[in-house]
């Protein structure tokens, strides 16, 4: 299964040189940075979360078959420990209210997930004139990763934790997450 393109992947890796040149201070934090960010890809830790059928191959995926532990990804029952939002299946507005609580409730740095194509764009759901359903998990969460198939199968979702991974320790997402925050600073 491959991970949707929209995930943008391939990246330049971290190039520090030209800050080292700078300043050495900012070298020794970028070190740090990328220091802190193994550990975290070594240590990812998903809500045990789910919301329609996709979650049951979420589910598959941390069992004995395909086994999750072996990358040092571990669900948790409570978003205070997690660091990984999952959505897996079908959003309903009604239950928007309770997702950003709960994504809200993760400490930073955290990331999302976007399972299944209910998640990634409402899937089956989404057709003129439907009211009930959001038409992707990026309406209301920054999405890192889309993981397309109805339902994908759990190699689909370790291949997104995967890119992920790659994603963090190349510091991607920061820099997008930075530059996403500068824009809505300039907006206002
Ligand atoms: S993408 Fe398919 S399998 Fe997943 S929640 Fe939607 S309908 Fe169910």
């Amino acid at each position: 299964m491959a991970v949707d393109e929209r995930s943008p992947i391939c990246m330049p890796p971290n190039d520090h040189s030209a800050q080292l040149k700078e300043s050495p201070a900012i070298l020794g934090f970028a070190v740090l940075q990328d220091l802190l960010n193994l550990a975290r890809v070594n240590s990812l830790w998903p809500m045990t979360f789910g919301i329609a059928c996709c979650s049951i191959e979420m589910m598959a995926a941390g069992m004995a078959r395909f086994d999750l532990d072996r990358f040092g990804i571990i669900f948790r029952s409570t978003p205070r420990q997690s660091d990984v939002m999952i959505v897996a299946g079908t959003i309903s507005h009604k239950f928007v209210p309770t997702i950003k609580t709960l994504w809200e409730q993760m400490p930073g740095p955290k990331w999302v997930i976007a399972m299944g194509n209910c998640a990634i764009s409402g899937g089956p759901f989404a057709y003129e004139g439907q009211y009930a359903i959001v038409n992707g998990a990026d309406k209301i969460l920054p999405v890192d990763i889309y993981v397309p198939g109805c339902p994908p199968r759990p190699e689909g979702l370790i291949q997104g934790l995967l890119q992920l991974q790659k994603k963090i320790t190349k510091g991607t997402i920061d820099a997008n997450r930075r530059a996403e925050k500068a824009a809505r600073r300039a907006k206002k």
